[in-house]
Parts: C-alpha cells; structure tokens; sequence
C-alpha cells in the first residue's frame, strides 16, 4: 500500500512528539503522520531514580496514543528503509510512504551485543543490570536494595549515550543507599569508563571528581567493558590507552552499553560518516537533502543527547519546516544547548547546563555546580510534571 503526508516524522519518541505537538500549532494535524511502532512512551530520564529505588519503573510508561495530537495519522510501525532521493520510507510491513517533508527522530540504538556475555549474563538474576531499558531497569534496584558488601561496578562506553551522565549518577545513588543499608565499609565501588574524563564540562568535572573523592568511589577513565562472564563474575575491560585487557571480579555490576545510531539509519544516504543524521548543527536542515530535517539522539548534533537538548532544538526544527514549506529563509538557530541533572544522592544534585562551546548556560541565579535538594526536587518531581504536560502537548 502507498500513503503521502505533506509531512512525515519518523519516531514518535521525545523529539517525535514534541515536534508533532508544535506543528499542528500551525499545520492542519491531517497533513501530519508519524511513524511509530511503540504502544508505550516512555519518560527515560526517570530511569535512573527508578535504579536507585525512589519511583516504580510503571511510572515512566505512558500509552502512546495519548500523546499523538488529535488528527496525526498514527502509523504504528518501524521505518525499514529510508530513500530521500525518492521522498520515500519504506516500512516493515511493505507499505511505503510518501512525504515532502521529514523529520527524522528515531533515537538511538543500544547495542547490547557490542560486549560479549552482556545478553546472556542480563537474562539471568545474577547481579548484573541496566538503567539502559524498561525491561531490565528494576534490576538495578533488585541488585542495589539485596546488596551485601563486595566490589560494586559501574561502567561507561567510549561512544556517545543518551544522557552522558546517566552511568555515573546511579553509581551515587548506590552509594548512598549502601550507607544507608550498612554495608558501604565492606564495599568497594568501581567506575569504569570508556571516556578521557568524568564529564565534558570542566565547572562540572572538577564538582563531580570531588563527589567522587568524597564518596571513596574509584575512578578508571579510558577502559571500556568488552566482555563479561557472569558464571565467574568477572568484567574484562580494554584499555584504551595501550590495548591491555584487564579483568575484575564483581559482585555486583551496572552497564551502560554502547549505542550508535540506529542501523536503518547507518544503511541510508542520510547518515554522515558516523552514521547519525546528518544536519547543520544551527538549523537543523540536511546537509544534502533540504527537505528533512533532524533532531534528538539519532541527529549528527555535537552536543550531549538528552531530552532537555531536544526542548530546545523542537521549536528550531518547527520553525525551520514551516519556514522552508512557505520559501522563507530559516532563521531558527540552535545554540546546543543540553542539560544534565546530576543526581549525586537522594535529595542531592549538580544541574549542569550548557552549549556546543561547552559554556555553563544555567538558568538559576546560584552555581549549579553545587550539589543541592532543589535541583533534585525539580528533578524528581518538576521535570517529569513538565515534559507530560507541557513539552509533549507542546507548550514549552
Ligand atoms: P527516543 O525518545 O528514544 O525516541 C525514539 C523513538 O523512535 C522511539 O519511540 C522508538 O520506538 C522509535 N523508533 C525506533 N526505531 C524506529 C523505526 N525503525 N521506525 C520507527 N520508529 C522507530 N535526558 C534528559 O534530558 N535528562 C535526564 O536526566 C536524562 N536521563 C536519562 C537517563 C537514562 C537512564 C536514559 C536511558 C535516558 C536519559 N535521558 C535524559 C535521555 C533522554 O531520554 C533521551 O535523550 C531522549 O528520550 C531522546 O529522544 P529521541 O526522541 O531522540 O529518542
């Protein structure tokens, strides 16, 4: 079967939706389809405190259908193919779909089978888990809550992740709890990760080193998790520096897992050479096809992938579309503004905020580099509030 939307949104996740939201602002909604396999929506940032025990994972899962605006024809499958030369998709089921314009917004893809033993030792309660998806992320709060003293690790990839702060954030969490359930002084805590550094921002790094030294969590930078055998529970990291492999034992482990963009992606002539979408970091547009448009984590963007980044790059990427279907020139520019709120306990955290020059760009008038309740409260209970109400009915 053959369809066509004078505008097709590939992905209905959190940059999908918040777009769709602000278009049919101006677009009548049936001019709009989005391509969607999902029945649910999740809200992933709330994953980690779900890891850390504080909400039930049910609270980050909403029904799709209640966030497609009235009147967007819902296509409620997977993009198979992408051909922008034809101004086409071509679905799983066969079906294609025809558009003038696109905006891409799949997300990005975890690659679980980029360790070895890393599927095999999830699919058994065995001490290792994930923030990293819906179906293994009370896990983590499994592992955490019977902890009972040992070696705890918490690991990093070298490739980009949606929310780069998210690995460390639940090993504070962990921490916290440890000290809290009495076996913090039989346990060591290990953070391994695959990046130079522990955050990108230096106002912020230097913050979050001194958590660390506070909390007596170890740091390893440059080694990336390669394998893990769960029968022996034992983790083989590579040094990146030099090469060597490096195995240690836990007894509990959290992984983050590479990701990359997502295959469907990679096999088309949209990507860049690294795979993502490729667009002008300012307004959003293809590079070579001036009809889509792209956002979110699958975007080729040089700035750190989360949902606060894609608050900002939403209203750009609208006014952009509306601006090229109606001939005008596109004014909207994106700053690559991002925001990070790290949690470094219950009740405690460090609101990094900033752009593609890596410059603070905070909104509260006191140094976000300090470790506070109200930024967690706004965290735990404010930000959620916001993107169901407001950034997916698009009001913010
Ligand atoms: P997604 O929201 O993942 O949506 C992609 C959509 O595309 C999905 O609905 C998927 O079903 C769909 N899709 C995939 N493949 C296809 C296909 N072939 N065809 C059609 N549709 C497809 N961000 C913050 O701002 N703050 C935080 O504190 C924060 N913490 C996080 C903690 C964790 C543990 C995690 C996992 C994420 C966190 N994030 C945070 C990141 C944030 O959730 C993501 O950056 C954001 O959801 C990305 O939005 P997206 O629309 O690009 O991708």
């Amino acid at each position: 079967m053959q369809s066509h939307y004078p505008v097709v949104i590939a992905g209905g996740g959190t940059a999908g939706l918040t777009v769709a939201a602000q278009l049919v602002d101006t677009l009548d909604p049936s001019r709009i389809a989005i391509v969607e396999p999902s029945t649910h929506h999740f809200y992933q940032p709330l994953w980690t405190l779900v890891g850390g025990g504080v909400f039930p994972k049910e609270e980050s899962r909403r029904d799709q259908a209640d966030y497609i605006p009235t009147g967007v024809a819902w296509i409620k499958e997977y993009v198979s193919a992408f051909e922008p030369d034809q101004n086409r998709l071509i679905l799983k089921n066969g079906d294609i779909l025809t558009y003038e314009y696109l905006v891409v917004a799949l997300g990005i893809q975890i690659d679980w089978d980029r360790v070895k033993g890393l599927r095999a030792a999830l699919a058994e309660r065995n001490g290792v888990c994930s923030n990293y998806s819906y179906e293994t992320v009370d896990r983590t709060w499994e592992n955490i809550r019977s902890f009972k003293g040992g070696v705890a690790l918490f690991t990093q990839p070298s490739t980009p992740v949606k929310c780069g702060g998210a690995p460390q954030k639940i090993a504070y969490l962990a921490d916290d709890y440890f000290r809290r359930s009495g076996v913090r002084n039989n346990t060591t805590i290990k953070f391994f990760s695959g990046m130079g550094s522990i955050f990108s921002v230096k106002k912020y790094a230097d913050s979050l080193m001194s958590v660390c030294r506070r909390k007596g969590i170890e740091t390893y930078f440059q080694h990336e998790l390669v394998e893990i055998n769960h029968r022996q529970k034992e983790a083989v990291f590579k040094n990146l520096t030099n090469g060597e492999h490096v195995t240690v034992r836990y007894d509990m482990i959290h992984v983050t897992p590479p990701m990359s963009s997502p295959d469907v992606i990679k096999q088309s002539t949209l990507a860049a050479p690294t795979g993502w979408v490729e667009v002008d970091q300012f307004s959003l547009q293809h590079t070579r096809y001036p009809n889509v448009f792209a956002l979110g984590d699958c975007s080729s963007l040089p700035t750190s992938k989360t949902g606060a980044a894609i608050r900002k790059q939403a209203p750009v990427v609208v006014q952009n579309l509306l601006a090229a279907m109606e001939g005008r020139p596109l004014d909207a520019v994106y700053d690559g503004y991002t925001s990070c709120p790290l949690v470094t306990g219950y009740g405690s955290l460090i609101l990094a905020e900033f752009d593609y020059k890596l410059t603070p760009k905070e909104s509260f008038p006191f140094d976000q580099s300090k470790e506070r309740y109200s930024m967690y409260a706004l965290k735990a209970y404010g930000l959620p509030a916001m993107y169901w109400n407001g950034m997916l009915r698009g009001r913010l």
